[in-house]
């Protein structure tokens, strides 16, 4: 493809889904409504409900109708978003005041419809939080879909798109973003938006990268404009020039063609030129990732993210649900381990449900996770029984995420071997010798971690939120994200601490935190003692074949040697050398924000 016709333009933002698209930007504006305000008679009342009542039906009609269409292309979980949508078209609250507004005022009904869901609008607008955030794109795209019903319209979506095209928006609805046929997606941007977002999900399903807060691109982007998505770093590059177009050409077809090199050899195990195995391991979210898990030649899943099972539907799946659900991926591994982590709900992993945990002024030092989980008996107790259940058929293991300190591990352990108890009483089958493992990502956790190990049978190094911790800086704020520094003493100091006091309790140490899938940084990790690292699957077949160029004893050596230095732009410098030292095909690309 030519290269754009202005100046090469680069925007930062968060990186939210992987992947590299080049393609023409559409643009999608929430389509304004106009909405008529007339007057009706008294008697003109029924044919108004009857109207209503009538698009109501409609809407619920083109919603099933795309829910139906994602549960095909994406699957169950992300149908489930839909879900939400048809809730709202059943919420009496919306349509009796809807009726009420019609009968005190005598307006016409999308009139009176517009203002009420306006109201609703206006409210949730109010709070700052994650979950209503996205009930409120929820209740605008049902609202958008009635309104166009009512008028009459079929409304003007997405679908229509049919080129490749990466679709920039300030935001998305859910609706907006299953309606875009998969085949011509190739990417989304958003000016707003969290990692979190509904649009992340989809995409990450779909296999398109993602670039959220974006700033204030619309005012530069026009349709047709000729763009680079790189879900990877988090940039957008606008009109790029014919070297970046070649750089980014070079880059794809060597990682396309690397890519199945690594992929021939991924089934193998990952071992040094000195004879040490690392086993790699797959960091997953939700069902739908096992077959890249299988293809990609994991050696099990180190990390299995289930509070996306709420995420992705707002509610609590049951038990029957979740057992169901872990039994598969369970089974599907074979005699590989699957490391199910107990619900990491709360800090950025959104959805405080108002009716769960009140409003905190510091969420990430909040009822976070293990805190929830503890303060949720009733629903963590649900959990372990599911999980418990799950480990009848395979390498199953438990695993608490931020854990502080005994208090804690103490109380989950208790709540486990009640629920073990129960079973057991009821004749239930489960692994009674499970393994039961903690998160080590905090960093009163890690100073503690000989202590710890005494009651429990390993660890895993969540350096996502080990960094953020230690380093007091939120992980998602993009102001703050040059101060998120993988390269900081203090970071290689507690994580060669921790190693060190692992190794001598014999505690299993692994790390999951993205940091273990920065090909930059593992030859230090291998150096600082880790054989065990859990990454996103498509990060599998590379990293083994990685491992495969080292040898344990020069890691060590550059372990030594960065440990000795004390700043982190040297530290950089001196990993990313040895990195590009191997030539194994990839430049290394990093997570460092800088
Ligand atoms: C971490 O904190 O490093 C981690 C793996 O957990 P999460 O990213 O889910 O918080
Ligand atoms: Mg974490």
């Amino acid at each position: 493809m030519a290269s754009g016709t202005g100046p090469e333009q680069t925007f930062k933002g968060i990186a939210a889904a992987p992947g590299v698209s080049l393609g023409r930007v559409l643009i999608h504006v929430e389509n304004e409504l106009y909405v008529p305000n007339y007057a009706v008679d008294s008697e003109d009342l029924e044919g108004e409900i009857k109207r209503f009542e009538l698009a109501l039906l409609e809407t619920r009609h083109e919603i099933s109708k795309i829910r139906h269409q994602v549960a095909d292309r994406l699957g169950e979980e992300e149908a489930q978003i839909f879900d939400a949508h048809l809730l709202v078209l059943e919420d009496p609250a919306l349509i009796d005041e809807t009726i009420t507004e019609l009968e005190n005022n005598l307006r016409n009904i999308e009139y009176c419809f517009q203002k009420t869901s306006q109201k609703y609008i206006d409210a949730f607008q109010r709070i700052d939080d994650e979950f209503i955030k996205e009930r409120l794109n929820d209740i605008k795209d049902v609202t958008r879909r009635i309104l166009y019903n009512l008028a009459g319209e079929t409304l003007k979506s997405l679908e229509s798109i049919d080129a490749e095209q990466i679709v920039v928006s300030h935001d998305f609805t859910p609706s907006d973003a299953a309606a875009i046929p998969a085949e011509y997606l190739k990417g989304f941007i958003t000016e707003a938006g969290s990692r979190t977002s509904h649009v992340v999900i989809m995409a990450k399903a779909a296999s398109v990268p993602a670039v959220v807060g974006v700033h204030n691109i619309l005012k530069t982007l026009q349709n047709g404009d000729e763009i680079i998505i790189d879900g990877f770093e988090g940039v957008v590059i606008l009109n790029p020039s014919e070297a970046t177009l070649y750089q980014y050409g070079e880059s794809k077809k060597r990682r396309d063609t690397q890519e199945l090199e690594f992929l021939k050899l991924s089934g193998e195990p990952a071992i040094t030129k000195d004879g040490e195995q690392v086993i790699i391991m797959s960091n997953i979210e939700g069902n739908n990732e096992i077959p890249r898990v299988l293809e990609t030649g994991s050696d099990g899943i180190g990390l299995y993210r289930t509070e996306y099972l709420f995420l992705k539907t707002g509610s609590f799946p049951s038990e029957e649900s979740q057992f169901q659900a872990y039994k598969e991926v369970v089974k599907s591994m074979g005699d590989s381990a699957v490391i199910l982590r107990t619900y990491d709900l709360g800090g950025d992993k959104v959805l405080q449900r108002k009716d769960l945990v009140d409003k905190e002024d510091n969420p990430f030092l909040g009822c976070r996770a293990i805190r929830f989980s503890l303060l949720y008996t009733e629903v963590f107790k649900d959990q372990l029984r599911a999980m418990l259940r799950a480990s009848a058929y395979g390498n199953l293991k438990i695993m608490f995420p931020m854990v502080s300190g005994l208090e804690e591990l103490h109380a989950a352990n208790q709540l486990l071997d009640e629920v073990k108890k129960d079973l057991k009483a009821s004749k239930v089958k489960f692994d009674e010798s499970i393994e039961v493992g903690i998160m080590i990502e905090i960093p009163s956790a890690a100073f503690i971690c000989d202590i710890l190990a005494d009651h429990c049978d390993f660890f895993s190094i969540g350096t996502n939120d080990l960094m953020q911790y230690m380093l007091a800086v939120d992980r998602g704020n993009e102001q703050v994200a040059h101060l998120y520094e993988p390269c900081h003493p203090a970071l290689l100091r507690i994580l060669k601490q921790i190693v060190e006091m692992s190794n001598a309790k014999n505690q299993p140490v692994s790390i999951c935190g993205e940091l273990a899938g920065d090909p930059i940084f593992v030859p230090l990790l291998v150096g600082l003692g880790l054989r065990n690292l859990s990454v996103s699957p498509n990060f599998v077949p590379s990293l083994k074949f990685l491992v495969r160029k080292l040898s344990v004893e020069e890691t060590q050596a550059l372990a030594e040697e960065v440990m000795m230095m004390s700043d982190p732009d040297p530290i950089f410098a001196r990993l990313k050398s040895f990195h590009d030292s191997k030539e194994y095909g990839i430049k290394g690309v990093t997570n460092r924000n800088r």
